[in-house]
């Protein structure tokens, strides 16, 4: 009775992970030759570790992460402070640990558990090309023409999902035309007075930066993004510097500092889909990105991949696989979709505006107190 998880990226690993912890056998199908995160940072809001302390994790990803004291929001035209959240004792004792951590300090604590569970077998080169399945299991179908076998089969293979396409149709994903420029800099480049323990995002008309130190304080992460109307997918695309900074003017001149200090610039046109209510057929289901992609604007991919992958697995039972597929997907499906929103709209109403509405942005914030910004946070962290 194994179950298939095609993708081993976080959403996959957490869930062999989560599936093998409840006595479950789990075969993880990745494509790559090796689990590996491309790309650098990432931002773990409560929601996340407390699905990495449910997997046992928590501790092994805190001890990797920077723990930020505080995430501010800035004029990216004059620089000044529109906003700020405090992540100390106050968000702590009522949400939990708000951190930044580089993508392989998730994945390697989830990686070295499932290495270390005799009830997970992981194997590398084993791209998913489709699925057939009766009622006895399913079979997944290598790209190799192999093909392995199992009761279940979970679909945790990413944006651009192979058992999504087949399961629900829908091509690829639509691009938002909207494009964000990454880099890392070795933080002993970065001037001391810019180096401050927070997340800061500069937000701009039609464009914000977000940077955070990152890889234990040796490394500034760089997130540049820009509604620019690409129409063209790309996916960490080289781009030379002049080409990133001439979509950010005009810029305050901290970001500026910062921005001239990169010089290895990637480029990704962003994509997302509009929530689906076809997660499953029968004995497969979807997770994660496949699942539910959304703008990273909310800081919350990952952290959704990861409840997906604690929901499924607290409900997984394999004398009855498509009836706890059902009730995993009537449990994620409505606050994966909020989620899905609030990126929307946090990229339209929060980092990008102008003039008037940049006004109104302002001032609905300079309204807001501590408690407020809680309450609204609530349905998220809490
Ligand atoms: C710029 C940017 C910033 C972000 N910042 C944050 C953030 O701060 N916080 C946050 O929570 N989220 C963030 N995200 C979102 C987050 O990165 C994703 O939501 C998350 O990685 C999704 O995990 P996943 O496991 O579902 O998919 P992926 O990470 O895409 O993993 C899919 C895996 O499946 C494998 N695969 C693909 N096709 C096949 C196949 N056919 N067969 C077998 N294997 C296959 C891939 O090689 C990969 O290993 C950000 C995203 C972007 C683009």
């Amino acid at each position: 009775m194994t179950v298939l998880v095609v993708g081993g990226g976080i959403g996959g690993l957490a869930t062999a992970l989560g599936l093998a912890r409840a006595g479950h056998r789990v075969t993880v199908l990745e494509a790559a030759a090796v689990f590996e995160e491309i790309g650098a940072g990432i931002q773990v809001g409560p929601n996340g570790f407390r699905m990495l302390d449910a997997l046992g994790v928590g501790p092994a990803v805190r001890s990797r992460a920077v723990h930020v004291d505080e995430l501010r929001l800035r004029c990216g035209v004059s620089g000044s402070l529109i906003a700020s959240l405090s992540l100390g004792s106050g968000f702590q004792e009522r949400f939990g640990t708000y951190a930044v951590v580089h993508r392989n300090d998730v994945l390697t604590p989830l990686l070295d558990a499932c290495q270390d569970n005799e009830f997970v077998d992981l194997r590398v080169s084993s791209g998913v090309e489709s699925y057939t399945q009766d009622s006895s299991g399913v079979v997944a179908v290598l790209r190799s023409g192999n093909v392995v076998r199992g009761s279940a089969l979970i679909g945790a293979d990413g944006l651009r999902s192979a058992v999504r396409r087949q399961l629900v149709g829908d091509g690829d994903p639509p691009v938002s035309g909207h494009t964000t420029f990454r880099a890392v800099i070795p933080a002993h480049e970065v001037p001391r007075a810019l180096k401050d323990n927070v997340v800061t995002l500069w937000a701009g008309p039609r464009f914000h930066v977000v940077w955070y130190v990152i890889a234990g304080g040796r490394y500034v992460n760089l997130v540049a993004t820009t509604d620019n109307g690409a129409t063209e997918p790309m996916t960490g695309k080289p781009v030379e510097h002049a080409e990133v900074m001439r979509h950010f003017t005009p810029l305050c001149e901290d970001a500026t500092r910062i921005m001239e200090l990169a010089d290895e610039w990637r480029a990704w046109v962003l994509c997302d889909r509009a929530p689906i209510t076809s997660w499953q057929d029968s004995r497969v289901v979807l997770l994660g990105d496949a699942a539910h992609p959304v703008l990273q604007y909310a800081a919350q991919g990952a952290c959704q991949a990861l409840e997906d992958a604690v929901c499924l697995s607290s409900v997984f039972d394999p004398r009855d696989v498509a009836g706890s597929f059902a009730r995993y997907a009537s449990l994620r499906m409505e606050r994966t979709a909020r989620v899905h929103h609030a990126s929307r709209l946090m990229g339209r109403e929060v980092y990008h505006p102008a003039g008037s509405a940049a006004a109104a942005r302002d001032a609905m914030f300079a309204s807001w107190t501590v408690d407020d910004l809680h309450e609204r946070l609530e349905w998220l962290y809490g």
